[in-house]
């Protein structure tokens, strides 16, 4: 089996706290696509993927069908360790408003979703929705094994229903070297400018990284899971 990982870059373990950027100099540029509203979308990320060889991380919320009717292809693509996953929480709410159980709640319902649909056990990345999250969220998420709050610096502005150029115009001001980039499975703008992203980042001389490639702990790497529990060697 090939390498999983991208070569040259070795994974340290993932801190305790808030990320949001790529640690030290590198050329390194963190895809990052949350919530998975729309199955078109979710499996148009997948297919460019699977075609381009992007390395992407998901931050689904398992409410969304869309993640199961995709899940066939995304599986290979986080066996082969191109697509990584964190968690986005069940439903979606701002965590900060919400009970101590419910929050443990969300998180825990969103690890059986990754667990059984992608096989995905150890992701040690909790995304806050709304990137809205305090020190006992924070604890909640780090006690239920998500010590690492992925939050980002660049974006592609999705928030919001853009356009092609917009989006484009989004990605010029925010692709640069060592940044997490925060984009959305959600609209289908983002599925016709591929071309234009992959352009974008061999004119600046990026590389895609899945936040498993900067950070994981040791030994994850060379284990992967079926989605049915058997565990593979890599
Ligand atoms: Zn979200």
């Amino acid at each position: 089996m090939a390498p999983r990982g991208v070569p040259g870059l070795v994974p340290v373990p993932p801190p305790v706290g808030v990320v949001d950027a790529l640690p030290g100099e590198g050329t390194g540029l963190a895809l990052t696509i949350d919530d998975g509203t729309s199955s078109e979308v979710v499996g148009a990320f997948a297919r460019f993927a699977q075609d381009s060889g992007v390395r992407l991380t998901f931050f689904p919320n398992g409410r969304y069908a869309s993640w199961e009717e995709n899940a066939p292809l995304l599986r290979t693509l986080i066996e082969s360790g191109q697509v990584a996953m964190g968690n986005h929480t069940w439903s979606h709410p701002d965590l900060t408003t919400l009970g101590d159980r419910e929050v443990a709640e969300e998180i825990r319902r969103n690890q059986e979703f990754l667990s059984n649909v992608f096989g995905v056990r150890d992701s040690p990345f909790l995304r806050p929705p709304f990137g809205a999250h305090d020190e006992r969220t924070d604890r909640i998420a780090a006690d239920l094994g998500h010590p690492t709050i992925a939050m980002w610096n660049g974006t592609l502005e999705d928030f919001q229903v853009l356009t092609p150029e917009q989006l484009m115009a989004a990605a010029r001001r925010w692709f640069a070297p060592q940044t997490i980039v925060v984009g959305h499975a959600n609209q289908p703008s983002v599925t016709t400018v591929y071309g234009e992203l992959l352009e974008l980042i061999a004119e600046r001389g990026l590389r895609t990284v899945t936040l498993a490639d900067v950070w994981a702990t040791p030994g994850q790497r060379v284990r992967g899971t079926t989605a049915d529990g058997r565990l593979t060697t890599g």
